[in-house]
């Protein structure tokens, strides 16, 4: 093989493996550290014509295997995505689900709680949105920003109405283990959790909020409140790094996805669906020897209807 027909395999070989996706993986996050990850990386890739086509490819092999998942009817997928404003959440989901089938794929979006969600403890308003077995479920934002936004406005906790006693500052260490115990406890019941935190740096956010400005047909997505909320980026990255240090488990990993290059976002996203989806070894169900004779009768009879 001549040097650039090997190089192009080895970057192949990377763009397709569990490789790409590997380096964003934290399965035990207790020296999980966020600075150690670069926002911008790419793994030395471009976009390209390529990149193009492995998603293209990527979205039909998601196609594929979920219509095994919805057939089989087993377990169910819950996909988490999580981050600060503008990297990028809504466009993953659009790319990445627009091959899946709308009748098995539901994506759910948390904005600011309604005083109903109010009334009840924090897990209550998502805990009615996960998905049925052989569904895909998306939240747009989840339960984790009781341990996100809440926590860089403690004022928020008031709102929530908790009895003052439990109130404490243990708060966000009992929250982070709730919301594992509430993990594992999907896990059992056949609930396979992901977890996207799409990694943005703080030039690029202000890159996007600029061409927000910008460019008449992206005005509509301008909100003050989100360049307000700029100047609480150190909390939330701390904010963050504590999440992920207390929640990724083998179980329910997140991936920490570079979100400065969209296109590279797109690539791992899907790749890590795909491959927790190819884990399940699904596969369409078998029918027994009674459903059989059942289907040739039915036959037999479509055959015999009259011209
Ligand atoms: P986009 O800006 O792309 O439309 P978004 O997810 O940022 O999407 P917004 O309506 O801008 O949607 O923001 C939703 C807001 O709701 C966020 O600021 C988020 O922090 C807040 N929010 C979500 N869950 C809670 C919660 N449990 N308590 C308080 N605020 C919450
Ligand atoms: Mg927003």
């Amino acid at each position: 093989m001549n040097p650039s027909n090997r190089e192009a395999e080895i970057k192949r070989k990377r763009l397709e493996g569990p490789g790409l996706i590997k380096p964003y993986e934290v399965k035990h996050g207790r020296k999980f550290r966020l600075d150690d990850c670069d926002p911008a990386d790419t793994q030395g890739l471009d976009a390209s014509q390529e990149a193009d086509d492995l998603l293209k490819r990527d979205i039909e092999r998601l196609s594929d295997i979920q219509q095994k998942l919805y057939a089989q009817d087993r377990w169910a997928l819950l996909l988490i995505f999580q981050a600060m404003d503008a990297a990028g959440k809504d466009s993953v989901i659009r790319h990445v689900m627009s091959g899946v089938n709308p009748q098995g794929c539901q994506v759910f979006s948390f904005k600011a709680p309604s005083t109903e969600d109010l009334s009840h403890d924090f897990l209550w308003r998502t805990s009615k949105c996960l998905p049925q077995r052989g569904h895909i479920g998306i939240f747009n934002r989840s339960y984790y920003e009781e341990v996100l936004v809440v926590r860089v406005h403690r004022q928020l906790l008031a709102s929530e109405r908790m009895p003052k006693e439990l109130v404490t500052k243990k708060i966000w260490k009992q929250r982070l283990d709730d919301i594992n115990a509430f993990e594992a406890y999907l896990g059992h019941e056949g609930v396979v959790v992901r977890k996207f935190f799409l990694h943005v740096s703080k030039q690029e956010q202000k890159h996007r909020f600029l061409s927000r400005l910008d460019e008449a047909d992206k005005n509509w997505k301008f909100s003050q409140a989100d360049v307000k909320e700029r100047e609480y980026w150190d909390d939330y990255a701390r904010a963050y790094e504590d999440m992920i240090r207390h929640t990724s488990t083998p179980e329910a990993p997140w991936y920490v996805v570079p979100a400065d290059h969209k296109w590279f976002t797109r690539l791992v996203v899907a790749s890590a669906i795909i491959h927790t989806l190819e884990q399940l070894n699904l596969s369409f169900p078998r029918v027994d020897r009674d459903q059989k004779q059942e289907l040739e009768s039915a036959r037999k009879l479509l055959f015999q209807e009259p011209k």
